[in-house]
């Protein structure tokens, strides 16, 4: 010990050293701050569901300040919306799959899908493929029954088709909306239009269902919501003239689409196909419709598709929106519906709200059906 130092003063200097010494072990001992690990629940941003794929400009961003979230829309909301459909085909097929496949599997499948509104003849002919194509390939687990099953009912659709909603050279582009009352058209035709006008396209309604008492209210109320022009005339008025006067006032106005709705009932004598056939007539004088729509509703099963079957002979129609598909345990109809009318879904109704119509695409449609 150096001399003149007080030994005080080198018993306060090692009291201060071993101080900072624990300080520093202790803060090595922190774990680390890691940032490849999930720190906790990232708020899931739900994807608004449209009717086409591309994104609606100008949409706006959640007020939130979270990091980015990949989202893969439209999948997840198409799941969730199906919950009905979903427990109603899993909940047979966890009978069928509950062990390895056997000829007990296999009556099991063909009567949850034809509980499911496939259709009977469509749900034995699935259920044969299925049998002799898991012996083919030697399927024994349950698990591959179900993807083997999946990938039957995508074949079963057209998947080839283009199922996008076509869109005139010129302005403006005319769609039509068929089908019977209360299955859902003005419902998708305000749908349709807030998906339009959430893009930037202008877009007109044609009230062309003179016949229904206050139908041109409830499709003002539509308009309104979703941002686009009403045409109508007075309750009992020609459905050809209205059409007309809308084709020209969407011309006037270069409006980009004009939707017709049209009646699903008359209370005429002439025969509603005929009345349909004239205002298309009426247009195709002067323009070109590149859709006819048929809006059937799946909660109807097969009656719906006895109602549907006369429209699709008599009206021209290019595309089928499947409605009311988050209100039914039977969504086997989709399938139903293509094999028997030969006719693509375009759209599904997935709710009652604007947002609530989503583009068709038997695989996710299929995939969220059987998960
Ligand atoms: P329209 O008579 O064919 O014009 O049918 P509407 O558009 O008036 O619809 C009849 C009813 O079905 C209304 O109560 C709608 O809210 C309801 N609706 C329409 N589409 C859907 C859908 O996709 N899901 C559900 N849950 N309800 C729907």
């Amino acid at each position: 010990m150096p001399a003149g130092i007080a030994p005080e003063i080198y018993i306060a200097i090692a009291v201060v050293v071993l101080i900072a010494l624990i300080g520093f072990v202790g803060r090595r001992r922190k774990p680390p701050e890691r940032t490849d690990v999930d720190t906790g629940p990232i708020p899931k941003v739900e994807p608004e569901p449209r009717a086409t794929t591309a994104e609606a400009p100008g949409a706006e961003a959640p007020p939130v300040a979270a990091p980015p979230v990949e989202v893969e829309a439209p999948k997840p909301s198409l799941r969730d919306r199906l919950t009905k459909s979903r427990r109603f085909l899993s909940d047979r097929l966890a009978n069928a799959f509950g062990r390895a496949p056997d000829e007990e599997t296999w009556e099991d499948v063909e009567a949850a899908l034809i509980q499911a509104d496939v259709g009977v003849e469509a749900a034995t002919k699935i259920t044969e493929d299925l049998k002799s194509e898991a012996r083919e390939r030697r399927i024994t687990t349950a698990g591959e029954v179900r993807g083997l099953l999946a990938e039957e009912l995508v074949s079963l659709f057209d998947t080839e088709t283009d199922r996008a909603l076509t869109f005139a050279p010129q302005k403006p582009t005319v769609w039509m909306v068929l089908g019977v009352n209360g299955t859902g058209k003005t419902t998708t035709i305000g749908k349709l239009a807030a998906d339009l006008t959430g893009r930037d396209r202008k877009v007109s309604l044609a009230a062309a269902d003179t016949f229904r008492a206050a139908a041109d209210e409830q499709l003002q109320i539509w308009a309104d919501r979703a941002g686009a022009e009403l045409v109508k005339h007075q309750p009992g008025a020609d459905p050809g003239a209205v059409a007309y006067d809308a084709l020209q006032h969407a011309r006037a106005r270069e409006m980009d689409v004009l939707i017709v709705d049209t009646a699903g009932r008359l209370h005429t004598k002439t025969p509603l196909m005929d009345e349909l056939a004239k205002i298309r007539r009426v247009i195709e004088k002067e323009g070109k419709v590149t859709e006819a729509l048929l809006v059937i509703d799946a909660t109807a099963g097969q009656n719906g598709l006895v109602q549907a079957r006369e429209f699709a002979e008599a009206a021209g129609v290019t595309g089928v929106v499947l409605t009311k598909l988050d209100g039914t345990a039977k969504g086997g109809i989709a399938l139903a519906i293509e094999r028997t009318l030969g006719i693509p879904i375009k759209l599904v109704g997935v709710g009652e709200g604007l947002q609530d119509l989503e583009p068709f695409d038997p695989k996710t449609f299929v995939d969220a059906l059987l998960s």
